[in-house]
């Protein structure tokens, strides 16, 4: 069994950002060799999220004004967590919502997707570098 690890590297220069990391994705498969197997792409921090939904602009735009209504951001002072001195108690309860990893399987060297599925990075609080994570294995 072939085994495959990289990590993705993001620094958003907003606070908040949908990011298509399908290219990198399939980039990391064709670097690994395996044809058929797993990847499992995960956020490595607790206020970012990976997840599979359509690549659709006004989708990303719903995403926002939902997540937004949920969680505000403001006032920063209504999140127990933010008592720490942090300010991005929303960032943690918009990850909680969009999730942390993906897991899809991988056909014939190929994502096997649904036809619409599209793999995003989501972050809530950016401004500094933050980490994804790619595991691949299978043969
Ligand atoms: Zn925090």
């Amino acid at each position: 069994m072939k085994s495959y690890r990289k990590e993705l590297w993001f620094n958003v220069p907003t606070r908040r950002a949908f990011i298509n990391i399908t290219p990198q994705v399939e980039d990391c498969l064709k670097e690994s060799g395996v044809r058929e197997g797993l990847v499992l792409v995960n956020a490595m921090h607790i206020t970012a999220s990976v997840f599979i939904n359509d690549n659709e602009s006004g989708l990303h735009h719903d995403y926002e004004t939902w997540l937004e209504k949920l969680a505000p951001h403001e006032p920063v002072s209504q999140y127990h967590h933010n008592r720490t001195g942090e300010d991005n108690g929303d960032a943690h309860l918009k990850r909680q919502v969009m999730g942390r990893e993906v897991v899809v399987a991988i056909t014939d060297g190929q994502l096997d997707f649904g036809t619409w599925e599209r793999i995003f990075y989501g972050e809530f609080d950016g401004r500094r570098k933050k980490r994804v994570l790619v595991k691949i294995v299978g043969e």
